[in-house]
């Protein structure tokens, strides 16, 4: 049977593997030969099940949206992970790494963040764990992300503003590969998505997977059958959409349906639509799809949603669109504050500007009465209210 997951070599069919320089093959290594073991040891699985629970506040309830599911027809289910510590799904893969670089006896660790979101996230297990923590983040997201920045701080971190390129992610991304080059051995560099060399994306996959497991679970409950009829997340490097769908990917019974950001529209050049116009390439480590010039030059992706606002996407989502095991759908910004407002007024949730482009898709799909249909709320909506407000000006 053909799998999506990853094989051997760290490939999800021509996507993937671990484009890094010399001076890192070895960190690189390590992990690839350590990280298996420990996430699928006893002590490990009972400590992050622990900290999943009583810190995160997993599990995440899968909560059926009665008024939504009127307006789109089908059964609407969606998993709440806007109501994670830290407001988003990033935590289950922070608190995953941090247990790894522990156990590996580094010391150090370094992120990169573009919002803020997972420098907030690795912040907050550095404060946990008692570690060093280094965020670098683009000086540009610096000044846009103010209040992530302070919560950073607040949490122990130094962020370290990047000026060189836009000064945003990409660069941020960048700087956080030359620190580890310069500290191959104390420091461990946790990723926020599922990017980078092999193995990160395969990693972080698995340590956001609880999200299908518990679907599993609570649809079995809720419906009587384990599985739904459509998964449907949002994809910036792709992390909250491969927890969504770990567990049902080779599973044809189920239609995927991941939304990425269409910006002010595919066809306009301020877009972040990597699936839909990227070229293959290699960035951050891996083969996959890149938004770039002629040249081969990354450009500069746009979407008003900062965590979508990335030139790549992960292999493992690249794979599932060459293989047309997924639907990809462009959500542009309007129509993603569109999708914020409705479901604010008939649920009373407020979602993020990145969950906002996953429910803009619903608008873009057809479906039967009877159809169980599980939507990822990859985060909540604090950090968004003025964009929404200014918005509707
Ligand atoms: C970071 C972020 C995303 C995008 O990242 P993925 O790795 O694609 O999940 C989506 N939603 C929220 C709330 C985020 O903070």
């Amino acid at each position: 049977m053909k799998s999506f997951l990853v094989d051997q070599n760290g490939y999800y069919g021509e996507f993937g593997g671990a484009y890094v320089p010399e001076i890192l093959h070895k960190c690189v290594e390590d992990l690839k030969n350590t990280y298996l073991d420990v996430l699928e040891s006893a002590e490990f699985k009972k400590e992050f099940d622990q900290l999943l629970r009583d810190y995160v506040g997993r599990p995440s309830p899968l909560y059926p949206a009665r008024r939504l599911s009127d307006k789109y027809g089908c059964k609407l289910y969606l998993k709440r992970e806007d109501l994670n510590h830290t407001g988003a799904h990033k935590i289950n893969n922070t608190i995953g790494q941090i247990l790894l670089a522990r156990h590996m006896g580094k010391k150090r660790i370094i992120a990169e963040t573009g919002a803020g979101q997972h420098g907030v996230a690795t912040a907050t297990v550095c404060a946990l764990m008692n570690m060093e923590c280094i965020v670098y983040m683009g000086k540009t997201d610096v000044e846009r992300q103010h209040i992530n920045v302070e919560k950073m701080k607040m949490l122990g971190a130094t962020v370290i503003p990047v000026t060189s390129g836009n000064m945003t992610l990409k660069d941020a991304t960048n700087e956080a590969i030359r620190d580890w080059c310069c500290h191959p051995s104390d420091t461990y560099y946790i990723i926020g998505s599922t990017v980078g060399p092999h193995p990160y994306p395969d990693m972080v996959a698995r340590l956001q997977s609880v999200i299908s497991e518990e679907i599993k679970k609570q649809l079995q409950e809720k419906e009587g059958r384990d599985y739904p009829d459509y998964l449907i997340a949002c994809v910036g490097g792709g992390s909250n959409a491969a927890g969504t769908i770990y567990h049902f990917i080779n599973d044809e019974r189920i239609n995927i349906v991941l939304a990425e950001a269409g910006g002010k529209g595919i066809e306009t050049g301020m877009t972040a639509a990597t699936i839909q116009l990227g070229k293959m390439g290699i960035i951050h480590g891996s083969r996959t799809y890149v938004i770039q010039d002629e040249d081969g030059q990354i450009e500069e992706p746009y979407s008003i949603s900062a965590g979508l606002d990335y030139p790549g996407i992960g292999p493992i989502h690249a794979n599932l669109a060459a293989q047309k095991r997924a639907t990809v759908l462009a959500v542009n910004d309007d129509e993603a504050i569109e999708a914020a407002y409705e479901l604010t007024k008939l649920e009373g949730i407020i979602p993020a500007l990145e969950s906002a482009h996953a429910l803009g898709a619903l608008k873009k799909l057809k479906f039967k009465p009877e159809d169980v249909v599980v939507l990822t709320v990859s985060g909540r909506g604090d950090k968004d209210v003025e964009t929404y407000l200014a918005f509707n000006d």
